[in-house]
């Protein structure tokens, strides 16, 4: 079939042009954020991409997720069908027949099939957007079945059946090889029955398909459909850290905190923010989002996304954006009550196919009004006061920390001579009912013959509670004073009952060269099973028991399998689940620093989670952190159930151990 190079040539130039300066546009919009360190660990970001980009290891957790791994390797496989399809508009003679024969039919059998698999892909999605939306997606989600979305699938089908209608009029006519099945048998019911000449079946097909190809490039880096191009490099350029663990901030005078405006999120933020695929994952898990909170992650994502598009213009000149960051609702603002409600649990972090950061966007939002504006809900002032000058949440005598460990004697950690430092925590160390899990812990250590010694007084909070309500000031203090402590006094091993204090000093405590071996009980409780350091006479008879997974024990340090263990050692049998559990648990509803916060809008995400329990008729209820403990119990008593107990793990370990 003869092409008209000379009208494609200047088509192609023009198209290829414009899409350059789309790209160039956008990145111009990416490189208005501030520095970050992300090109580190090169290997690690290839290994990461390969496997969340090319092998869509997230998005094939939901069966719907084979429809995209599918549209996803057809794409990439006829980027080289397209490629060869525009080198032969460019260059007269240019073919892939030149290849050998077997390299070229294998080629086009290939190219072939591929296509029909997109094809049929995309009749799926569309059938799916039009006809059977996800319930998840919810009413205030409307891009999936917007035009946009509904323009791309049809660009993409006309591409494939202009790609048939070409190869079939070509094989009719006998200038192409049969071996083609799809457009082969497209051929035969092209032959005779149309009644069109087969040139201009073919001409008119080759036109259609590279002027649909060379829109649809164009559409791309102006529509949602950007994340066909950032996608990939945003899952390379992923936080190797878990992301609980929010950047530091250096106080030094002159120094802006937190995020007010677009331009001050890194440019990392702002490449996730033009990586969403708008899939709605995270939103389907997000418990504030799940209990009527006016939080979506997912907006959060999008709304920086238009505020950046809609100063974009400004920024680029030097000016200040026009669209307030934070404000009230509407496109492009994200209002304070959002930034208030969210609980720091991760899900929608760890759900995300395309790895973005939506809750450290949130943290560094509510440094800014924290820091900045000391605007923040009410109740925070006593807690933030209390923090400050007395190092727990309650405002206790910092004396009184370690009476608790009367009823054991002295127990002074001393390098050298105790194994673990016990950092109790704040609510291990004051609140009534964490006490009996602090002193079913020592007493496990005891009879296991693990050396342990505390701080008492000199132990202070570990600030994880401050850092997430975004007073990183308060935050950096106390990790500055701890970590002082721990070198000072020679810790090299700390066991903790509580996941926040684990998490922190695990992770976040890195940030300020704390590198030492930090367990949470449950880690500690399992490995003296298995080590058979703990004799356990009888088994605990607690009935029949659920596990609910902590998010910072769980989602944030992968730490699933442990608390089970310990359960199953001490009762006999495995817990239980949540039909929410484990990666996809729901949160109790106290993290982010919401445990000292009343909740005020929609309903109560420690009822919800009460409820879910409920359904499967336990006669316990364990956890293993203290702040759950605290949700579940206030959530039974507000529900009026007073035949379920809450347990923590350790005391039904103790339990089996009495
Ligand atoms: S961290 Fe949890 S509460 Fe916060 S936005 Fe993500 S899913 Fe929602
Ligand atoms: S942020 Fe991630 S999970 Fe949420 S809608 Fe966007 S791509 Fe989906």
């Amino acid at each position: 079939m003869a092409i008209n190079h000379s009208l494609f040539i200047p088509l192609f130039v023009v198209a290829v042009a414009t899409f350059c300066f789309s790209c160039y546009q956008r990145l111009q919009l990416v490189a208005i954020g501030s520095a970050e360190d992300r090109f580190d660990n090169p290997g690690e970001r290839l290994a990461g991409m390969f496997s969340y980009a090319f092998g869509q290891k997230r998005v094939l957790t939901r069966p719907y997720g084979f429809n995209h791994f599918f549209l996803f390797w057809a794409f990439m496989l006829l980027l080289i069908a397209n490629g060869a399809f525009l080198l032969e508009g460019l260059f007269p003679g240019f073919s892939l027949a030149a290849l050998p024969a077997p390299i070229h039919h294998g080629l086009e059998f290939i190219f072939d099939i591929v296509s029909l698999v997109a094809l049929v892909s995309v009749v799926i999605a569309f059938v799916r957007r039009v006809l059977f939306p996800p319930a998840y997606l919810g009413n205030d989600y409307t891009s999936a079945r917007s035009g946009e979305a509904l323009l791309i699938l049809a660009m993409i089908a006309t591409l494939m059946i202009a790609f048939f209608l070409l190869n079939a009029a070509q094989i009719a006519m006998g200038q192409a090889g049969s071996w083609k099945p799809v457009s082969s048998a497209v051929a035969a019911l092209l032959n005779g029955s149309t009644g069109i000449p087969l040139e201009n079946v073919a001409a008119v097909s080759w036109w259609v398909h590279a002027v649909v190809l060379l829109l649809f490039m164009n559409f791309l880096p102006r529509s949602k459909h950007m994340h066909i191009l950032t996608a990939i490099p945003n899952c390379y350029f992923r936080s190797l850290e878990k992301p609980n663990v929010q950047p530091r901030e250096e106080f030094k005078k002159g120094n802006r905190f937190g995020v007010s405006a677009v331009e001050q999120f890194s440019w990392k933020d702002l490449l996730d923010s033009l990586s969403c695929t708008e899939c709605g994952r995270c939103q389907d898990l997000c418990p504030a989002h799940n209990t009527g909170k006016p939080l979506n992650p997912r907006r959060i994502v999008h709304d920086i996304k238009v505020n950046l598009m809609d100063n974009g213009a400004a920024l680029k000149k030097g000016d200040r954006g026009i669209v307030p960051l934070i404000g009230p609702r509407g496109e492009g603002s994200n209002h304070e009550d959002a930034l208030w409600s969210c609980t720091t649990c991760g899900a929608c972090t760890s759900v995300c196919p395309v790895l973005i950061e939506q809750m450290p966007k949130i943290v560094k939002m509510r440094r800014h009004l924290v820091q900045e504006k000391a605007r923040f809900p009410e109740e925070l002032l006593n807690l933030f006061e209390n923090m400050e000058q007395r190092s727990n949440p309650w405002g206790i005598a910092p004396s009184d920390r370690g009476k608790w460990a009367a009823q054991l004697g002295e127990r002074p950690f001393k390098a050298g001579e105790t194994d673990y430092l016990f950092f109790v925590g704040c609510a291990g160390s004051f609140d009534s009912r964490a006490k009996h899990v602090t002193v079913a812990l020592a007493t496990i250590l005891d009879k296991a013959g693990v050396s342990w010694g505390i701080l008492g007084r000199e132990e202070q909070c570990c600030g994880d509670s401050v850092r997430r309500l975004g007073n990183e000031f308060v935050f950096d203090k106390m990790a500055k004073e701890n970590v002082a402590l721990f070198k000072e006094r020679g810790v090299t091993r700390i066991v903790t009952q509580c996941p926040h204090c684990f998490s922190t000093l695990k992770n976040d405590y890195r940030q300020y060269g704390l590198e030492i071996e930090v367990l949470h009980h449950s880690q500690l409780i399992a490995k003296l099973v298995e080590q058979g350091k703990l004799k356990l006479p009888k088994q605990a008879d607690q009935g029949k028991v659920v596990f609910h997974d902590s998010c910072y024990l769980g989602r944030h340090n992968d730490t699933f399998e442990a608390p089970r263990a310990v359960l199953k050692a001490a009762t006999g049998k495995a817990p239980a689940e949540f039909e929410r559990n484990q990666e996809n648990g729901f949160c109790c509803g106290a993290g982010g620093g919401r445990m000292w916060m009343e909740e005020q809008i929609g309903s109560r995400i420690n009822l919800e989670r009460v409820k879910e329990a409920l359904r499967q008729q336990p006669d316990t209820l364990c956890v293993s952190c203290p702040y759950c403990m605290t949700m579940m119990e206030d959530g039974l008593k507000d529900e009026g159930v007073e035949q379920v107990r809450v347990k923590d793990i350790a005391e039904v370990m103790a339990e089996a151990m009495a």
